[in-house]
């Protein structure tokens, strides 16, 4: 308990070190959204910066979240020259705003290098928290950041426009079930994070682990995750040294790690916070992250947060809790027990299905990267087609919407809006389905389709907005309604009809349910670059235009990172396999071509009569194997060369997809083929073997 939250200048700290006015003006701000008022900036910049000081600070950083999904920070001392000594300080202008020098992050154009400079805001609604690296302790100010022009360049600020603009449009409907006591609705996440663990000595080992955080050779172990026995094992000793680490960090910097367990591919583990407001438990997740890949490599391990580290076992995903709450303490995805929550309930329920349908591509695009284009439509991770899973009982009563009152049976009348019973849902009422991408759990939403390594924040944003969309639709019928329950009642049946494909409650995994997808029209996007193009449709570009999410040229930058993201990710990629396959295994496979071959010439030599058919046979298989793996890297040369050569990046993204990526896998087969005739002394790279069992 003492530990908790000992690094973070949370509303404790600044309501025992602020003035009394002064706290209830920033409190008025964190809790209603207002603007800041900056007179009482300098107050609260050397109240934080005395704290920070005493918990042995020398630094303070502004801390964001450029486009690279990542964090970024640069250090500042607070000294400052006195009378030839120094001073330390730390004024209210430097906590609300930065000007980092901001050229070299992706931009997609939004910024000429010319006007390289870069804004960052102080966002006060996410708390500032010091970092403890060893002796080095900074101040870090969670902000925005933007262009000279105002344009987002990071993934924070249209996080927090999305968050308005939901509480906007839930407040009304809000408003319109007789709601006089909230005044701001947000939404809640809780992510669950999956990770890998390796030791360090075999990473080190490998280029393709260290410059592309998966392995791009590597053949599959005699055994990998088919006995189950890995998933919620018990966890070993190293582990949990580790973990208990992890936990003391996140505890001390305010994140509520909550639990912990083996995952279902060995050397693949999960942790999960507590659920909180989305922009904090974004920021959350970002220090969660960031605190399993330091603590490892205090143990001598190496966390890998890439979606599929490995062939042949789970990738790695987040899954992503969402509700939304308003600040008289409701979740409005509760279902209540009176007829007036049911049908308040029902509405943002259906509200949720709406948008859900109405926008799959945008939902599928904000889990688009290289790295979960191994997972989506593989069969561990929720299939590529994005559906909702509601359960058995809110199924039923969709079909009863759906029927609505003219259907007969005395279970439909009840069905009326405002009126008899919604069942209390136990939380658990439903049996729980893991094949779903969009699963109705309770009370929350879960939406399964992030990897691993993703800033949450894309997702959300989609998820706020396509829902304040569908709210805003609902309250701009229902506002004008002159009888509001037949209304009410007209417009979820409606709905419900019109949406009712996009629930589905069967597996997922199914080759029958991708058949019965199409059918019903729903969207299958299989590739990244694919997906990518929702983002800049001309509906999705009236929508973030509409509820002041994104402008279209901020669209437009981002589509063009997440389409250069991808190409450079790929050339990464195969400019590791050439070098891994003419650098290491080509050799290695030679050395052992070599070994053959004198083994049968010195054999021979002895008696024409020995039989040398293991060795020769061996020699002929790998001669065609290292043929072709040469043939394998000429090509994949070459389809590089030519997508490199594209200047149009959508174009360069299809390309490196279609050619690029199809000739990376032609090399890896014969690449893995080597490693299972090669002789293990003479391998040259860790094996799956020794990296997903040994830890
Ligand atoms: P699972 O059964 O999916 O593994 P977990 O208990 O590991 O479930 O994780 C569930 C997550 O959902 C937790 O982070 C939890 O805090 C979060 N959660 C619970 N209620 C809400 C809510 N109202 N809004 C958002 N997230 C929530
Ligand atoms: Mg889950």
């Amino acid at each position: 308990m003492e530990m908790f939250g000992q690094n973070v200048f949370n509303q404790a700290v600044m309501r025992e070190r602020l003035p009394k006015a002064v706290f209830k003006n920033l409190k008025k701000t964190i809790d209603e959204g207002l603007p800041l008022d900056p007179t009482i900036a300098d107050v609260v910049a050397t109240a934080m910066k005395e704290w920070a000081i005493e918990k042995g600070a020398t630094h303070f950083t502004h801390w964001f979240q450029p486009m690279t999904g990542i964090t970024a920070e640069k250090h500042d001392s607070f000294i400052s020259p006195s009378e030839g000594g120094a001073l330390m300080e730390f004024s209210g202008k430097e906590l609300i705003k930065g000007e980092p020098d901001a050229s070299s992050f992706p931009s997609g154009g939004l910024r000429a290098t010319f006007e390289a400079r870069g804004y960052t805001a102080w966002d006060c609604t996410s708390p500032a928290f010091v970092r403890e690296e060893g002796e080095v302790i900074t101040l870090c100010i969670p902000t925005a950041f933007c262009s000279y022009t105002g344009e987002a360049l990071d993934k924070k600020t249209p996080l927090l426009r999305s968050m308005e603009a939901l509480s906007k449009q839930a407040l009304r409907v809000l408003k319109l079930f007789g709601n006089t006591t909230a005044t701001r609705v947000t939404s809640t996440v809780g992510a669950e994070q999956e990770y890998f663990l390796v030791d360090k000595g075999f990473y080190l080992e490998r280029p393709d682990l260290m410059m592309a955080g998966r392995t791009l050779f590597g053949a599959m172990s005699s055994k990998g995750q088919e006995l189950e026995d890995h998933y919620f094992g018990s966890i070993k000793e190293r582990v949990l040294a580790y973990m208990k680490e992890v936990n003391e960090e996140l505890w001390k910097l305010g994140v509520t790690a909550k639990t912990q367990h083996n995952e279902v591919a060995p050397g693949q583990f999960e942790i999960a916070p507590i659920f909180e407001n989305t922009n904090i438990a974004t920021d959350h997740n970002q220090m969660i992250m960031d605190v399993l890949k330091r603590i490892a490599l205090r143990h001598d391990l190496v966390c890998l947060l890439h979606e599929k580290p490995f062939a042949g076992v789970n990738g790695s995903g987040k899954h992503n809790n969402w509700s939304m709450s308003s600040n008289d303490g409701q979740n409005l995805l509760e279902p209540g027990n009176t007829p007036h929550e049911n049908a308040q309930f029902l509405t943002f329920l259906m509200a949720t299905i709406k948008a859900v349908d109405t926008h799959a591509g945008l939902l599928r695009c904000s889990c688009a990267n290289a790295g979960n284009d191994h997972r989506l439509g593989a069969n561990e991770a929720p299939p590529a087609i994005i559906s909702i899973f509601l359960g058995e009982q809110l199924a039923d009563i969709l079909d009863q919407i759906v029927a609505g009152a003219t259907k007969s049976s005395s279970k439909n009348a009840d069905m009326k809006i405002g009126v008899k019973t919604l069942p209390a849902l136990p939380k658990d009422a439903t049996d729980r389905n893991r094949t779903s991408p969009f699963a109705f759990t309770g009370n929350k939403f879960e939406f399964r389709m992030l990897g691993s390594s993703f800033s949450i924040s894309g997702p959300n944003i989609i998820i706020n907005t396509i829902i304040a969309d569908a709210l805003k639709e609902f309250a701009d019928k229902l506002e004008k309604s002159k009888n509001f329950d037949a209304d009410l009642e007209k417009l979820l049946q409606e709905t419900a009809k019109k949406h009712k494909r996009v629930v589905f409650n069967g597996n997922n995994y199914a080759d029958e349910w991708v058949k019965e997808a199409k059918k019903r029209g729903l969207l299958n996007i299989p590739s990244t670059p694919e997906a990518l193009k929702e983002l800049v449709k001309k509906e999705a570009v009236e929508l973030f235009v509409a509820h002041g999410v994104f402008n279209d040229k901020e669209l437009h930058a981002r589509y063009e990172i997440m389409l250069e993201q991808y190409v450079k990710t790929l050339n990464i990629e195969a400019l590791t396999m050439i070098d891994m396959a003419k650098q290491s295994i080509i050799p290695a496979a030679a050395d052992y071509a070599t070994t053959l071959a004198a083994s049968i010439t010195a054999v021979t030599a002895v008696s024409g009569k020995l039989n040398v058919s293991a060795q020769k046979e061996t020699l002929e298989e790998l001669c065609d194997k290292l043929g072709a793996m040469n043939n394998n890297v000429k090509a994949l040369e070459k389809a590089l060369e030519k997508a490199l050569d594209i200047s149009d990046v959508v174009k360069q993204a299809a390309a490196f997809r279609e050619k690029v990526f199809s000739a990376m896998l032609e090399l890896r087969a014969n690449g893995d083929a080597l490693e299972k005739i090669v002789a293990a002394n003479i391998w040259p790279l860790p094996t799956y073997r020794e990296m997903l069992f040994i830890l």
